[in-house]
């Protein structure tokens, strides 16, 4: 009596059980390729494991003709065309890493009208003999994945995305459906105004994941700390750390090796072999730990991933998000856990500073930067932060740091006063700028060799800050940056003022800083899923 004897099955539900043997859509699926189904233009935002594929997937198989992909993960084109195989889908993929022959077997297909999807890399597009290939068969939907891909805003540009508009202008009837798992409110809009999708439907999916905990925690001894976490909380997990260099993923992968947590490097220095091996034992075997660089994790499937663990700070919110979106897909209880401090900080800017590319691009970065950095800084819930950066509402989460050990915030006007005023006197009276060690020893009155070398206990400020502790100063430096009233410059991450400090310096400005909860928050209070 249920729908699974009915013979009128709509098609779309019947592949979803037949080829992809699922009982139902979630969220949005159904209303999504039903549209794309009867020919609509799709824009799709969805966090990531929230089910994106099958929204173009079904489409390409319930209409005429072969429904083609545009993807830039050309290093899972094999993985996802296998895959689709394996379903009986006939499917091919065609990129700059095959030959010639294998090239003409899946052009060959296609023309025969034996693909039901073909999988293309964004640089195939520049080459004209592409669109010829298309205009020889029967196209039945155009899907771009990764759609943010096409924005200059966003993080991750790739400008052979700009050339998707044309496929539009040249198949005007053909649904067009665009995807991605990251986009704020201006990558929305730069996504539907570049892709020509003013006519698309808009789906965007709540970005909220109940399941993930995000927690960011001060850096001290981060691999220590991060040991802790994982025998404290996770013991057995899989899970992923990452790290920002190369040498660092190394050292954290021996490291949890040598304390007895089973763990394997990934980035791309590795040769091609042991990233794959790594890689696939990290999806086939239980509670086996991967420390990568961010070139690990795009289009990776694993539904328990516990952790997710950052040592480094990320560059953008997005990328941040992304990153922890690969916990918990299975929707259990998972955790997304991040260190930084103030090092981080110094050496993201600098980062930029050195970085190819024009002031604008530049511009671009440190706002991306600056997201990150209030995100960190926030005395409020983590996940309203996140959602409303993606243009989302949410109520107080009861499930991250900031909810479970609310951090107070303190009137922290006069200590800012004392550090600005400090930078202030050393560029004004000496005509030097130094890093936030020496102004913190400066006001915290020790007389190291470097304060006597400079003849800094000299200073009027000199020992002026002793109600702080060292650590609690840097917190201080790390908010002010935060907050964009002090910056940081050069090779060696010296302070300097912005126009911004002049009003806290002249008490036109209070300064609310964030007092870092004495024992921070562990999982013993997620809510059971
Ligand atoms: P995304 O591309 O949005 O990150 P995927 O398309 O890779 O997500 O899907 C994430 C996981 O959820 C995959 O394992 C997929 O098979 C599974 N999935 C997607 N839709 C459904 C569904 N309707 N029912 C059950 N599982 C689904
Ligand atoms: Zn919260």
């Amino acid at each position: 009596p249920s729908a699974e004897t009915s013979t009128e099955i709509a098609p779309a539900v019947d592949v979803l059980r037949r080829v992809f043997g699922y009982d139902s859509f979630r969220g949005d699926q159904a209303e999504i390729i039903d549209h794309v189904i009867g020919g609509g233009d799709a824009l799709v935002l969805m966090p990531t494991g929230g089910g994106k594929s099958l929204c173009y997937q079904i489409p390409a198989l319930v209409r005429d003709g072969v429904g083609v992909v545009i993807s830039p993960l050309i290093a899972l084109m094999q993985d996802q065309v296998d895959a689709l195989r394996n379903a009986g889908v006939r499917a091919g993929f065609l990129n700059s890493t095959q030959g010639f022959e294998e090239r003409r077997e899946v052009e060959t297909a296609f023309l025969d009208g034996e693909l039901d999807l073909l999988y293309l890399a964004p640089e195939r597009l520049r080459v004209d003999a592409t669109t010829r290939l298309l205009e020889r068969g029967k196209i039945a939907l155009f899907a771009i994945d990764e759609a943010h891909c096409v924005s200059q805003w966003g993080h991750d540009f790739r400008p052979d995305y700009l050339m998707l508009s044309e496929l539009h202008e040249r198949w005007p009837d053909v649904p067009r459906i665009a995807l991605t798992a990251t986009a704020t409110k201006a990558t929305h809009a730069e996504i539907a105004q570049r892709l020509n999708l003013g006519d698309a439907r808009h789906f965007v999916a709540s970005f909220d994941r109940p399941n993930i905990q995000y927690r960011i925690v001060p850096k001290a001894s981060p691999q220590k700390q991060l040991l802790d976490l994982l025998r404290t909380e996770h013991p057995g997990d899989a899970g992923i750390v990452y790290c920002l260099s190369r040498a660092s993923v190394e050292k954290t992968a021996d490291f949890l090796t040598e304390n007895g947590i089973p763990a394997v490097p990934y980035h791309a220095g590795l040769d091609a072999r042991t990233r794959a091996k790594n890689q696939s034992r990290f999806l086939r075997e239980d509670g086996l730990v991967v420390v990568a660089t961010i070139a690990f994790g795009m289009g990776i499937d694993k539904p328990d991933v516990r952790f997710v663990a950052h040592l480094d700070l990320p560059k953008s919110v997005e990328g941040y998000y992304q990153e922890t979106g690969r916990a918990g897909r299975d929707g259990l209880p998972s955790t997304a856990w991040l260190a930084y401090g103030l090092q981080d900080v110094v050496q993201q800017r600098k980062m930029i500073d050195t970085s190819d590319g024009d002031d604008a691009h530049r511009r671009r970065l440190a706002i991306h930067l600056n997201a990150m950095l209030a995100l960190c800084e926030t005395v409020e819930c983590r996940r309203v932060q996140l959602l409303n950066y993606f243009g989302q509402r949410g109520e107080p989460c009861g499930n991250c740091d900031t909810c479970i050990t609310p951090p107070e915030s303190w009137d922290g006007t006069v200590p800012a006063q004392k550090l600005l005023s400090t930078v202030f006197r050393l560029d004004r009276e000496r005509g030097q700028k130094f890093g936030a060690g020496q102004v913190i020893d400066i006001l915290l009155g020790k007389r190291t060799d470097k304060i006597a070398q400079h003849r800094h206990d000299q200073l009027t400020v000199f020992g002026i800050g002793t109600e702080l502790t060292d650590q609690a100063w840097r917190g201080v430096v790390r908010q002010l940056l935060a907050q964009g009233l002090l910056a940081v410059e050069g090779d060696y991450g010296t302070l300097v003022l912005t126009d911004a400090s002049a009003d806290v310096l002249a008490r036109r400005r209070e300064v609310m800083l964030r007092r870092e909860p004495e024992r921070p928050a562990r999982a013993a209070s997620t809510p059971k899923a």
